[in-house]
């Protein structure tokens, strides 16, 4: 069944994630159930605490449950603002109704600590570069990396923004998120990577880094940039005459500072 067809006439899903990243588990209404075959389903929710694919950002996967029946939900899926849960059914059919929703959180927290290193190493390759930079895309699961306007820089200047990086995340810096108006938006927002790639939005999120400028960003991350652990600039991939992926790698399990 077609996307379009699933989401016709629902309501766009309340995001939870956008004002609580640390959600694990919460309480959710089903609004609508489509099996798929009889083993899989796609399911909608009136709130989600799983973030679906967007900006980057891989879907989150977890568990949708009640008495009745579990779904393993493998992908969330965001079309025209109604996010569609698809996943298989463990036991029981979903059904409209009261359910309880769990993210694999292990998996959000590795997401949640290479989001927010993504957007330092923004900050920290225009340190190095000593100019502004220009983010073109990212991907934030395997291969994991963010593209950028320009030529690869040279390795001098992939150790030097790694040492940066790397240096920030050992003093630690709180990581805010602030909801912002379009005019105050555009303001705050005129030196930012991707400044370019912004949507028309009648309000706009952003992640501020202390220390460094505020990133317009849709995206779940950590408290405080200690949390992110030590980081490796692996290489800069030309992929145009005109771009390239700076990819990179934090380690698998995290290393609290707090
Ligand atoms: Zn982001």
């Amino acid at each position: 069944m077609e996307l379009a067809e699933i989401a016709a006439g629902q309501p766009k899903t309340e995001l939870v994630y956008l004002r609580d990243m640390q959600a694990k588990e919460s309480r959710t209404r089903v609004i609508k159930v489509v099996p798929e075959k009889q083993t899989h389903a796609y399911l909608i929710l009136d709130q989600t605490i799983f973030h679906p694919k967007s900006g980057g950002q891989p879907s989150d996967r977890g568990i949708i449950q009640s008495a009745d029946y579990e779904l393993r939900v493998k992908k969330a899926i965001q079309f025209n603002g109604v996010v569609i849960h698809w996943g298989k059914m463990n036991r029981g059919n979903p059904v409209e109704g009261e359910a309880t929703c769990l993210i694999d959180w292990p998996y959000r927290h590795l997401v949640m600590r290479r989001h927010t290193a993504a957007h330092l190493l923004d900050h920290c390759l225009a340190n190095a570069l000593g100019r502004r930079i220009q983010t073109t895309d990212s991907w934030l699961d395997v291969p994991c990396y963010v593209g950028y306007a320009g030529n690869a820089p040279a390795d001098e200047i992939l150790r030097g923004t790694e040492r940066l990086a790397n240096q920030m995340i050992a003093s630690g810096g709180t990581v805010s998120i602030k909801v912002l108006s379009v005019e105050e938006a555009k303001k705050a927002l005129q030196n930012a990577p991707n400044f370019e790639r912004l949507p028309n939005l009648s309000e706009v999120r952003t992640v501020t880094i202390e220390g460094c400028e505020p990133i317009p960003c849709g995206g779940t991350h950590v408290h405080n940039i200690g949390e992110i652990g030590p980081i490796s600039v692996v290489k800069a991939e030309p992929v145009s005459n005109d771009s390239f992926r700076l990819h990179f790698a934090v380690s698998e399990s995290a290393s609290f500072s707090s």
